[in-house]
């Protein structure tokens, strides 16, 4: 029987989880791993709409994250509340980061690729980079000592998954033919994304009018989610899939001994992985 993990998703805008790895953690959810989820802003400024407030921006966002993430059988998230749009105070962000990874204690970290080429997102950059820095550095106690108690403890992750778009250099492929149906469904939880989306199609639709009942917009979500994972999956063979980056963790660094050493050795370059 494969060993049951602990896994922490740790994202920095509401609609990221469902977006980048949704099949894979609704697929992970059903195979009995334990996923629990971090959220680091409210997403308040995701809109393109002018004619609401970041309060109201934040609060719609907030239910559609629930929304989605009950469709991916995830438990409810713990927000952060920093600011969204790249203002983030990253001391704060890398303490609480290092708070939840001793609190959850996770196996695997699923977080932003920070060093995608042309990541231009200032959240994804600092999100990525401070919840991988907590991956591989929580464990050691005498970093942030104030924040020990009976609950949270000293913990470093095994391994980091980072996701990313272009110029993401994935080594990993999750088949996710039987789940893509479940992250459509949960992409289709939130109308702000959508709004985003349907600039992106053209597809002309009065941005205060939009709504997750309107069929073009169903439609355009549904193509654009299907393609994309089948896109990805061409790399490996599969139908669809989501692509990620494993680095696997050592206390304070990413254990790139290994395989830099077995590439000194002459030992063949793994393939990439797909599960
Ligand atoms: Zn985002």
């Amino acid at each position: 029987m494969t060993k049951k993990l602990k896994m922490l998703a740790i994202f920095p805008h509401p609609d990221d989880s469902a977006i980048f790895a949704g099949a894979s953690l609704n697929k992970w959810v059903r195979e009995g791993h334990m996923v629990s989820a971090v959220c680091c802003t409210d997403g308040e400024v995701g809109t393109l709409r002018s004619d609401l407030t970041k309060e109201e921006v934040s609060r719609i966002r907030k239910n559609e994250l629930l929304a989605a993430n009950k469709i991916l059988g995830i438990e409810n998230p713990e927000m952060l509340h920093h600011p969204d749009g790249g203002v983030m105070d990253v001391t704060e962000l890398r303490k609480d980061l290092f708070r939840c990874v001793r609190k959850y204690k996770p196996d695997r970290v699923i977080s932003m690729d920070p060093w995608a080429k042309y990541e231009i997102h200032p959240d994804h950059q600092e999100v990525g980079r401070m919840g991988a820095e907590a991956a591989a550095f929580a464990g050691f106690p005498l970093l942030y000592p104030e924040q020990l108690n009976d609950e949270i403890q000293p913990h470093f992750a095994s391994e980091v998954w980072f996701m990313g778009m272009l110029g993401h250099a994935p080594n990993c492929y999750v088949d996710v033919s039987s789940t893509i149906g479940k992250k459509v469904e949960a992409v289709l939880q939130f109308e702000t994304t959508m709004s985003i989306i349907s600039d992106l199609f053209g597809l002309e639709i009065n941005q205060k009018s939009i709504t997750r009942d309107d069929e073009k917009l169903i439609k355009s979500t549904d193509e654009w989610v299907r393609a994309r994972a089948e896109q990805i999956g061409k790399h490996a063979g599969l139908k669809a899939a989501e692509a990620f980056y494993i680095q696997k963790c050592l206390p304070g660094h990413f254990n790139n001994l290994q395989p830099s050493t077995e590439a000194f050795t002459g030992k063949q370059v793994e393939s990439p992985l797909i599960c």
